[in-house]
This record gives structure tokens, C-alpha cells and sequence, in this order.
């Protein structure tokens, strides 16, 4: 796998993101495939996007893939073909994307964020279990960060109660609970190409992913205007469509990428190891999960997100030693949107806001660069507290 010190910029610039190299680093490859994709005419449902839904089919342990235009409508999608009913109450944590609320939004139904778990940052069981109401019909947890949310537990929760299970797994693709992958516990997941995503294209792409064959179905008609496989309208079709197509070019190139995405995850999950270590003695941190700590978790590291009552600052330094860090969200939970009608104070997540960040991390990075984001990491520890 290409790891690319700019000559210009050295190991002493790590952006949070290097785009360019994103294509620079196998930019020979994605010519070809370029080339070959658009002398053939293949630009829209052609043979790449079949190829690609079975192949990440095969990747995760799932009966159907289904490409679409981005993980947005993906969701958008999934919850039309799951017969959300209007005002319908969906609970999602507010630490996660508002995307999830949009989506929920768009297709009808009312967006109900509640708290994270203290233990993991993602969705809490018991807080799910709070805001159930009569007119409560599904929950979606955001596996957020490449790590899944207690799946186990909100299973039980759903079918205690008689709810819908959808997952927004777009940061998610490969990870698992207990040998199941994100995406698949409920009745359908999402998965997100966007292009510094774990499986990122040059462009906004994305994908729905169920076992139920009549999802499949329903979202293979929605993402191309209500047609069948044959690509017909048929008069009698009672099904409204839309166009959210994945781009046949994209999907050639997320064939190719998905022959080494196993390596990228192996490259990200090293690089958390090698933070873990050399951040785990530093008090004032609190950090994920190393990586193996725990054999019924296997995280991808879509982010590596730490939180420190310090954040501000370090965030600071970081950038004065050419360390790129972003907060995630722009450090807002979904219920902080307040401009769309949440009235709800949800103190952990809003206390979580305030304390994480996120450090460089995707397969790009060389050892170098993750040398130098530890160093200054630790530097400023030393120098400040
Ligand atoms: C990126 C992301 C999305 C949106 O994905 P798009 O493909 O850009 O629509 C949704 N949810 C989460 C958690 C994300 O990280």
C-alpha cells in the first residue's frame, strides 16, 4: 500500500485528511480503470455496480447490496421501503450524524435523539429504552467511528417492544459484535464511500444492505425511478421511485479498492494501537479501545476520537506543530440543532461535544507522520500540565 511523504510538505505536515493522495496513491490503477469504464460506455447500472454489490456482499456476510448514490439516501430509502408511517417516532443517539435525522425527516417520520453510554460514546441501551413511546417505530444506532453499539442489547430492546432495527453503519464497513457485521443485525444498514471514508471513492457513493429479500427489492426499484431489473416503469407499479444511483464509475473503482480494503483496516487498526500505547499513560486522555482488547469487538478505526477536558488547547498546539485535528460534527450532537425543533438537554452527549476531537488517522499515514502526531501529543502534556 502506498504511503506518500510529500516531498514538499514532509513528515512534520500531517493533514487530518490528504485528499490529493486519496488518488495520488494509486493513481496508475485508477486510470486504467477510468479509462476502461468510460471507453466501454459503462456510466450508469452497467456491470461495475453488480460487481461491486456482490462482492461487498461476500466481504461482509450479507444476501443483498444494494449501490445507491450515498448513505443519506440510502437511509432515506431503507426507511421508505420499511413502510415508516407518518410521525412515526425513530430513536437514534444524538452523537451521531444528523444525517440519520434527515433521513428520517424526509421519509415521514419524527427524529427522537437520546444519550450515549459513558462506557462505549455510542447509543445507551437504557436511554433507548426511555424514550420508547406508543407511537415508537424503530431504532437506528450510528456505529460511529468504525465501532458497533451494543446490537445485543437493542435487539432485545426491538423485539420486546415490537420495533424496527435499522442501523447507520456508515462509518462502519467491516466491523463487527460477536462475528456479526455492522449493518446486518437489524433490517437493513448503510454504508457511506464517501471519499475519506474507511472505503472511500472520488465522489459521494453509498450503499443499503439487508437480509430481507423484499427490502432488496422495494430499494433496487426506489434508487432508479420505480423500474424493474429490466429497467422498465411498468404502468401498474405502486411504487414510487427516485433517482439514487451509485455511479458506475465509482463502483469500478470500489471493486478495486475492496481487493486491499482488508489491508487499509490493518494499517488503521495499527495506528490505534500505536496511539493506545503511547497515549494510555497520559491522565488527562480518555481514548477508545485498543484494538484486540476485547475479542467480541472487531473496530475499524474510522476515527480515532479522544476526548480531554483540555481539547481546546491541545487542538491548538496540534495545529502549531502542523498536526491537523478536526470535532467531529463541528462539535454538535443531533438534539443541538435546535433550529429543527429539538427541545431535548442531553448533558452527557453535550459534555461529550465539548471534550472530543478527532487525530489523524486513515492508511495513508506513514510511520513518520504517526511518530510526529504522538510526539506532539505527548509534548503538549508535557509542556502544559
Ligand atoms: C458520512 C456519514 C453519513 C453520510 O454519508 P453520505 O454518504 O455522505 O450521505 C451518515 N452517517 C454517518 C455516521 C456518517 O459518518
Amino acid at each position: 500500500m502506498g504511503q506518500i511523504d510529500s516531498a514538499s510538505s514532509g513528515y512534520k505536515h500531517v493533514p487530518f485528511f490528504d485528499w490529493p493522495s486519496l488518488y495520488l496513491e494509486h493513481r496508475d490503477e485508477y486510470l486504467k480503470i477510468f479509462d476502461r469504464t468510460a471507453s466501454s460506455g459503462g456510466f450508469i447500472l452497467r456491470g461495475d455496480v453488480e460487481q461491486f454489490e456482490q462482492d461487498l456482499a461476500q466481504f461482509i456476510g450479507v444476501r443483498h447490496v444494494v449501490g445507491l448514490a450515498d448513505a443519506t439516501n440510502a437511509m432515506l430509502l431503507g426507511l421508505r421501503a420499511s413502510d415508516l408511517k407518518p410521525g412515526a417516532e425513530v430513536i437514534v443517539p444524538s452523537h451521531g450524524f444528523i444525517a440519520a435525522g434527515q433521513a428520517v425527516h424526509f421519509a415521514g417520520g419524527i427524529t427522537v435523539p437520546v444519550e450515549l453510554s459513558e462506557s462505549d460514546w455510542l447509543i445507551d441501551p437504557d436511554a433507548v429504552r426511555a424514550a420508547i413511546t406508543p407511537r415508537t417505530q424503530a431504532i437506528m444506532p450510528v456505529q460511529i467511528n468504525g465501532r458497533v453499539a451494543r446490537m445485543d442489547l437493542l435487539a432485545e430492546i426491538a423485539d420486546e417492544y415490537g420495533l424496527q432495527l435499522f442501523e447507520d453503519s456508515a462509518q462502519a464497513l467491516g466491523a463487527s459484535l460477536d462475528g456479526i457485521s455492522a449493518g446486518c443485525f437489524g433490517k437493513w444498514g448503510v454504508f457511506s464511500f464517501y471519499p475519506s471514508k474507511t472505503l472511500g471513492c472520488f465522489g459521494d457513493a453509498g450503499a443499503l444492505v439487508t437480509n430481507d429479500d423484499e427490502i432488496a427489492e422495494r430499494v433496487r426499484r426506489m434508487r432508479n425511478h420505480g423500474a424493474n431489473q429490466q429497467r422498465v416503469i411498468e404502468p401498474g407499479s405502486h411504487i414510487w421511485g427516485t433517482n439514487a444511483r451509485l455511479d458506475n464509475i465509482h463502483a469500478a473503482t470500489l471493486v478495486y479498492k475492496l481487493t486491499w480494503y482488508t489491508d487499509a483496516i490493518a494499517r488503521r487498526r495499527a495506528i490505534a494501537s500505536r496511539y493506545h500505547e503511547a497515549f494510555r499513560k497520559l491522565p488527562s486522555l480518555s481514548l477508545p479501545p485498543a484494538p484486540n482488547s476485547d475479542s467480541r469487538y472487531f473496530d475499524v478505526f474510522q476515527n480515532y476520537e479522544l476526548c480531554t477536558n483540555d481539547r481546546d488547547s491541545l487542538r491548538k498546539y496540534l495545529e502549531s506543530r502542523g498536526v491537523g485535528t478536526i470535532v467531529q460534527w463541528g462539535g454538535l450532537g443531533m438534539h443541538q440543532h435546535i433550529g429543527l425543533g429539538f427541545e431535548a438537554t442531553l448533558p452527557k452527549t453535550e459534555r461529550f461535544f465539548r471534550r472530543s476531537m478527532l487525530i489523524p488517522m486513515n492508511h495513508l499515514l506513514s510511520d513518520k507522520q504517526v511518530d510526529h502526531v504522538i510526539d506532539s501529543v505527548v509534548d503538549y502534556f508535557k509542556e502544559y500540565t
